[in-house]
């Protein structure tokens, strides 16, 4: 899959490029990157939510079959929010603040199922019991604004799960929420997952929710996926400079190793701006390991051991160019 967007002198830029990934039933696949690596595009792009100047340049997203870019509009809305339903960082982006979180959560039962009346009342209450809130009925006359954030999002994640979808994207679902309440929302994930076989897609910009959620990964880089692995080895052995950088920005791993606060070890820079992408290897501007090769070519997205993607010169060398250096760095 690739998308673009129309820049506003009418150019168009490739912000996702050659993104390809499975998801099997029950699964929980992490995009994982920084802002301006595509990611949240990408997951847009599966509910067809992109904005007005994305587009899709080419290829196929298919759910159950199906490739969602040939449905119309009509059937997408059916798709929507029963099969596939989505979460976003912010709850107040999907609840509406003049009305109760149980007029809004009865709504969504009665537009995807046949439940009405007390039936939907009693599914409500159920759902937001299902999702940790333990008095649901006071809830339920609360308008939002009255609910804490991790309030707000277990409501959203009520309103998300009333259809039973397969297929669940969260985007950044617990960035806006303090550490405490973060691990209570992925926990509750987690088992509403192992009680549904609900599919997860999750996007997030913190490895630490990676660690605690995937089955898979992808880790992207401007616009592009650099590596893709189960999550054992990801963690295990981080072949990307990228990714190992990432890990080392991870801050539980960096308090166990003994370092203090203030000297968080990052990745220097920033993302380069889609439309400036450097020559070569689109990272080889912030990496610790840039050669010649580097600057020169794009490393293609290789093959690196069983169900292990990379895209990185190190972890599968150019032909006929020696190599000096090692993918190390942990
Ligand atoms: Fe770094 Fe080169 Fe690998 Fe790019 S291809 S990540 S610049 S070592
Ligand atoms: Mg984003």
């Amino acid at each position: 899959l690739s998308i673009g967007f129309k820049t506003d002198n009418g150019q168009a830029v490739t912000v996702v490029e050659d993104l390809s990934l499975t998801a099997a039933e029950g699964e929980t696949i992490c995009i994982v990157g920084e802002s301006g690596s595509g990611k949240s595009v990408a997951s847009q792009s599966i509910m067809r939510l992109l904005g007005e100047n994305a587009f899709i340049q080419q290829g196929e997203i298919r759910f159950k079959g199906d490739n969602l870019l040939n449905k119309s509009e009509k059937e997408l809305r059916r798709i929507r929010g029963k099969d596939i339903a989505i979460i976003f960082q912010e709850p107040m982006a999907a609840l509406n603040p003049v009305f109760t979180v149980g007029h809004q959560l009865r709504e969504a039962i009665k537009l995807h199922s046949k439940r009405k009346g007390r039936e939907a009342k009693e599914y409500a209450i159920d759902l937001l019991r299902r999702v940790g809130i333990s008095r649901p009925e006071s809830i339920m006359n609360g308008y939002p604004h009255t609910l804490s954030g991790g309030m707000k999002q277990r409501a959203v994640i009520a309103m998300a799960i009333a259809s039973k979808p397969q297929l669940l994207i969260a985007d950044e679902p617990t960035t806006a929420l303090d550490v405490t309440v973060q691990a209570q929302i992925l926990q509750l994930l987690k088992r509403l997952q192992e009680g549904s076989g609900t599919t997860i897609v999750l996007i997030t910009h913190d490895l630490g929710v990676v660690a605690e959620m995937a089955d898979k990964v992808v880790v992207m880089y401007a616009g592009q996926i650099v590596e893709q692995a189960d999550a054992e080895s990801l963690f295990d052995r981080p072949l990307h400079p990228y990714t190992q950088g990432l890990m080392h920005a991870m801050p539980s791993l960096q308090k166990a190793a003994g370092a203090n606060d203030e000297r968080l070890l990052s990745i220097p820079g920033t993302v380069p701006a889609l439309n400036r992408l450097p020559q070569g290897c689109r990272f080889h501007t912030r990496c610790a390991y840039t050669q010649e090769c580097c600057k020169q070519s794009t490393p293609p997205l290789a093959a690196a051991g069983e169900n292990r993607l990379v895209r990185c010169w190190l972890a599968v060398p150019p032909t006929g160019i020696e190599q000096n250096a090692t993918a190390g760095g942990n």
